[in-house]
C-alpha cells in the first residue's frame, strides 16, 4: 500500500513570517507518517529557518525548484547540494508555471530530476496538459510525452521514490477542477507508463499526486481513487485549518 502524500505549493505567496507563523500553528497537528505524508514548499528564503522549526514534527519542508548544475556560474539560481545542506530533501521540479514562464523544457526537467536525484532528494515531478491539448483530444500524448523525456535516464532504482503530480495546466489556479474520473485515469494512464518502462514493482511504487484546484471539499473524491495516491495544493495549502483539514480527509 502506498502512503499518500499531500503537499502544498505555496509558489509566491507567503513571506517569511506568516511562513513561520504555519509551522508554529500546525507543527503539534501533524498526522503520522504512517498515515499520511505531509510537506509544505516555499520560497527558498525561508527554508532553512522553517526546517528548523519543523524539526521535532513529520511535516517535510521542500524547494519549488532546483538548478541542474552542482556549482558555477548561474547567478540567481539554486543548487541541489545547497538545498541539502540545509536539510532540505524535497524539491517540486517541472511544474507548469516554470516550463511556462521560466523555460523549463522536457530536456531540463531532466537535467533537473537527474540532478535532485544525484544528490539524494524526492523530486516531485509535474506534468499535465494544456486546455488546447486536452480539447484537441492529446492529453495522454502530451503527459506521456513528457514523462517520457522527464524520466530519461532513470533507472528502476531511481524511480521508486519519485513523486509524479498529475496537474492539468487548466485546472491550476482556476477553481475549474479537473472531474476525479478524468484525473484517477490519467493518473492510470502514467502509472501504466511506469509499468511499461520499469515492471510492476516500480508501477506499484511511485506515488501519483493529482494537482489543481483541489480543496478541503473535494480531495476525498480525488483520493478515493485507487491510482491517486495523494494532492499537489497550492491555494488551499496556504491557510493552517484548510491545509490540516486536506491531511485529515487523506
Ligand atoms: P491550485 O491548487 O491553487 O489550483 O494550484 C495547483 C498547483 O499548481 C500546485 O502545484
Amino acid at each position: 500500500m502506498r502512503t499518500p502524500f499531500i503537499a502544498g505549493n505555496w509558489k509566491m505567496n507567503v513571506e517569511d513570517a506568516d511562513a513561520l507563523a504555519f509551522i508554529d500553528a500546525v507543527k503539534d497537528r501533524i498526522p503520522p507518517k504512517e498515515n499520511v505524508e505531509s510537506a509544505v514548499c516555499a520560497q527558498a528564503v525561508s527554508l532553512k529557518d522553517m526546517k528548523k522549526r519543523a524539526e521535532d514534527t513529520e511535516l517535510m519542508i521542500g524547494a519549488q525548484n532546483v538548478h541542474e548544475e552542482a556549482s558555477g556560474a548561474f547567478t540567481g539560481e539554486i543548487s541541489a547540494p545547497a538545498l541539502t545542506s540545509i536539510g532540505i530533501q524535497l524539491v517540486i521540479i517541472g511544474h507548469s508555471e516554470r516550463r511556462e514562464l521560466f523555460n523549463d523544457s522536457d530536456e531540463r526537467v531532466n537535467l533537473k530530476l537527474h540532478a535532485a536525484l544525484k544528490h539524494g532528494m524526492t523530486p516531485i515531478v509535474c506534468v499535465g496538459e494544456s486546455l488546447e491539448e486536452r480539447e484537441a483530444g492529446r492529453a495522454v500524448e502530451v503527459v506521456r510525452g513528457q514523462l517520457q523525456k522527464a524520466l530519461e535516464g532513470v533507472s528502476a532504482q531511481q524511480v521508486d521514490g519519485i513523486v509524479i503530480a498529475y496537474e492539468p495546466v487548466w485546472a491550476i489556479g482556476t477553481g475549474k477542477s479537473s472531474n476525479p474520473e478524468e484525473a484517477g485515469e490519467m493518473c492510470k494512464t502514467i502509472r501504466s507508463y511506469i509499468r511499461e518502462q520499469y515492471g510492476e514493482s516500480s508501477a506499484e511504487a511511485v506515488r501519483i499526486q493529482y494537482g489543481g484546484s483541489v480543496k478541503p471539499d473535494n480531495i476525498a473524491d480525488y483520493l478515493a481513487d485507487e491510482d491517486i495516491d495523494g494532492a499537489l495544493v497550492g491555494g488551499a495549502s496556504i491557510k493552517v485549518e484548510s491545509f490540516l483539514s486536506l491531511l485529515e480527509a487523506a
